[in-house]
């Protein structure tokens, strides 16, 4: 695969591209939410199904032309249902937060009371923060870890529940490194009389590859994103059972969104086709695998993991024992600086803020996805731990290029778009 030839007529962003290409192809991807998507994804993003308005639903559209575009879209549908094992499947999210506004907008009102997962402690955004709609819009109530294992108490989360009588109640989260039970939330939600929206944004490459219990059977809604673990194009779908279908339909549009964006929809029945097969159960069995190989080099490092490890694809790591004075800000720019991304990440009851964090946020989907087992993650994590004890002693702005040397050397290994390099 080559990058078509169109683009060589505005060299200017084809330059970006390339630079993007290089980027990808020579620096180590360690951001939890990202991974590397299939070339046959890529190409159904980038088809002329992009230039199709198709407002409604397949069989229900408001303008014409559009009976290839519905063949598309139920084939994304009867794909994420058959994986899954959902009754119904919307599509059309843009986004994994639009999913969750349209799940929202299809089962509760302005006011409601929802349970949802507090963002310092390892929820998202639009689980209620201030700084989003859904905190603004809905009367959310928090629930955390806690202080002792920092692991989710779902007895804490029924009383809670018993407290503020919720109407719905959510789970997931987007830095919570142990597996979340759907069917303790389920009891909680019938005890109730609530809603069980799971939102498996993270996690969904991994359901679907058997190595994270299935919500679908447990919930009565399931958003997620396609482009995390799922290794598909950038967007959002919602699974329901059948009596929420209608609801979460008009929710989705014209509730929520205009137009789909059909050639990711096509991307997506792309990548649900992919996450079907038995080398998608390894690949997502392989995540798991290589992620606690990555938290056991890192405690060996003397770093510490926020829950003392990991069950998934992702890790938090608490910066303090190695250095108490070294924030997630700096170590995250300093990584950067030796071709290492991730991101800064508060970590349970943080004393600093968000915008320096004590924590960084490691993952292992796109690492894996390049080829990498257990051996690279060894290594991996003695040159985050050389980075860090790099600034640690030297201060931020300290040289570590010999990392980032040692970086470009395990990447030409593992390149994920060889043909594009
Ligand atoms: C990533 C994420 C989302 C939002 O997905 P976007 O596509 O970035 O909008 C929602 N919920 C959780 C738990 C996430 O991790």
């Amino acid at each position: 695969m080559t990058l078509p030839d169109p683009l060589a007529q505005d060299p200017e962003l084809e330059a970006i591209i390339r630079r993007e290409i290089e980027r990808q192809n020579t620096t180590l991807q360690l951001i939890a939410s990202e991974n590397f998507t299939s070339p046959a994804v890529m190409a159904a993003t980038g088809s002329v199904l992009t230039n199709k308005y198709s407002e409604g639903y397949p069989g229900k559209r408001y303008y014409g032309g559009n009976q290839v575009i519905d063949q598309a879209e139920d084939l994304a549908r009867d794909r994420a249902c058959a994986l899954f094992g959902a009754d119904h499947a919307n599509v059309q999210p843009h986004s994994g937060a639009n999913a969750n506004m349209a799940a929202y907008l299809a089962v509760i009102k302005p006011g409601d009371t929802v349970l949802g997962m507090r963002l310092d402690q390892g929820g998202h955004l639009t689980h209620g923060s201030p700084a989003n709609a859904s905190g603004q819009l809905y009367n959310f109530v928090s629930y955390g870890v806690t202080p002792s294992d920092e692991r989710l108490d779902y007895g804490q989360i029924a009383e809670l529940a018993r407290e503020h009588r919720p109407k719905l109640i959510v789970a997931g989260a987007t830095a919570y490194p142990r597996i979340i039970e759907p069917e303790p939330f389920r009891r909680i939600a019938d005890e109730v009389g609530a809603l069980f929206l799971f939102d498996a944004a993270h996690i969904a490459g991994l359901v679907a590859g058997g190595a994270h219990p299935n919500p679908v059977p447990f919930a009565d809604i399931v958003t997620f994103t396609t482009h995390k673990t799922l290794r598909g194009p950038r967007g959002g779908a919602i699974l329901c059972k059948a009596e929420l279908a209608a609801a979460i339909d008009k929710a989705v549009f014209p509730g929520l969104q205009g137009g789909p964006l059909e050639h990711v929809i096509a991307a997506k029945a792309v990548a649900f086709r992919e996450a079907s097969t038995p080398e998608f159960a390894d690949y997502a069995r392989r995540i798991v695998v290589n992620a606690s190989a990555l938290a056991e080099g890192l405690a060996q490092e003397g770093l510490r993991l926020v829950s003392g490890g990991t069950d998934n694809h992702l890790l938090l790591v608490d910066l303090r024992p190695l250095d108490a004075k070294l924030t997630g800000k700096v170590a995250q720019e300093a990584l950067d600086r030796a071709g290492i991304t991730c991101n800064k990440n508060t970590i349970p009851d943080d004393p600093r803020s968000p915008f320096v964090t004590s924590g960084l946020r490691l993952g292992s989907a796109a690492v894996t996805t390049s080829g990498m087992g257990p051996a690279e993650m060894g290594e991996i994590a003695s040159l985050i731990g050389r980075v860090l004890r790099t600034v640690s002693e030297q201060g931020a702005d300290a040289d570590v290029s010999d990392v980032h040397d040692e970086v470009n050397v395990l990447c030409s290994k593992f390149t994920p778009y060889p043909e594009l390099a």
